[in-house]
C-alpha cells in the first residue's frame, strides 16, 4: 500500500516511525510519503493560510499550494483522497477495512480554521473524522487512520489472527486478558484460564465479551 500525507508539519508524522508502523515500514510493507504543503505555495514569502472572506476568527488555509500538490503527488487520481476532517464521516472499523482494501491512499490535513472549500470540492473523493470534538490540525487523524488500516495490511500484525478477536472486528468488546505472572498483588487469574480446556476457554471469553459489551455498549447489539 502506498500512502501520501499532505500537511504542513511532516514532522509530526514521525510519530507513524515507532512501534508496529515503523517496523512495517522498515520492512517495505507499505510506503509513506509526508509532502510540505509549503513547498508548494507561489507566494514568495511561502505563505498557505489566509483570513476567510466575510470575516471571523482564525485562518483558512488556501486552494492554491494544496490543489498543487495533489496534482504532483497523485497526478494520475490514482489515490482514495482524504480529506480530515471533524465533518466527515466517523470512522470506524468497517471503513478501516473497506480503505484497508485501496492500494493508495491520500491524507490531506486541514490546521488552523480549515481549508478553502473549492479546493475540497475539486480535488478530494472523501471526508472523515475520528470523533465529535475538535483537533488543532489533521495530523493526528490522519495517522489514526493510518494506523488502523495497516493493521489489516498483510504482514504487519505478527500474529494474522489478531485482527480477528479483536474489539469491532466482531460486533463485541474484547474479553479481559491477562499474562504472567498468575499471582499478582493478591489476584489471581481465573481459573478457567489455566484449565487447558480449550472449549471452556472459549465459552468464559464469549461470555466475558457479551457481559462487557452489555454494559459498556449496549448499541453495539442492538445494531445486530
Ligand atoms: N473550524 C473547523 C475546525 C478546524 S480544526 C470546524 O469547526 O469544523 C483544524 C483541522 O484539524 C481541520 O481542518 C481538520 O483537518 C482537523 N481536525 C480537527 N478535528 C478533527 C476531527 N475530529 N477529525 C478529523 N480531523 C479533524
Amino acid at each position: 500500500m502506498k500512502i501520501d500525507v499532505l500537511t504542513l508539519f511532516p514532522e509530526m508524522l514521525n510519530a507513524l516511525n515507532s512501534s508496529l508502523t515503523g517496523k512495517a515500514r522498515e520492512k517495505g510493507l507499505y510506503e509513506l510519503n509526508c509532502h510540505d504543503i509549503r513547498e508548494y505555495s507561489l507566494d514568495k514569502h511561502k505563505k498557505c493560510d489566509d483570513a476567510p472572506f466575510g470575516g471571523g476568527a482564525g485562518m483558512v488555509m488556501m486552494p492554491q499550494p494544496i490543489h498543487d500538490c495533489i496534482a504532483a503527488v497523485d497526478p494520475d487520481h490514482t489515490a482514495k483522497r482524504i480529506f480530515m476532517s471533524p465533518r466527515g464521516k466517523v470512522l470506524n472499523q468497517q471503513i478501516v477495512k473497506e480503505l484497508s482494501r485501496e492500494s493508495h491512499l491520500l491524507f490531506l490535513c486541514g490546521h488552523y480554521e480549515g481549508v478553502d472549500q473549492r479546493v475540497l470540492d475539486m480535488d478530494i473523493d472523501m471526508e472523515i473524522s475520528i470523533g465529535d470534538y475538535i483537533l488543532s490540525g489533521g495530523e493526528i487523524p490522519a495517522m489514526v487512520v493510518i494506523d488502523s488500516v495497516l493493521r489489516y495490511v498483510p504482514d504487519v500484525l505478527g500474529n494474522s489472527e489478531s485482527t480477528v478477536d479483536e474489539s469491532f472486528s466482531q460486533p463485541l468488546l474484547e474479553y479481559p486478558q491477562y499474562t504472567r505472572p498468575q499471582e499478582f498483588c493478591g489476584m489471581s487469574v481465573p481459573d478457567v484460564l489455566v484449565s487447558g480446556d480449550h472449549a471452556k476457554i472459549d465459552k468464559w471469553r464469549r461470555e466475558r465479551a457479551l457481559e462487557i459489551t452489555r454494559n459498556i455498549r449496549p448499541d453495539l447489539l442492538e445494531d445486530k
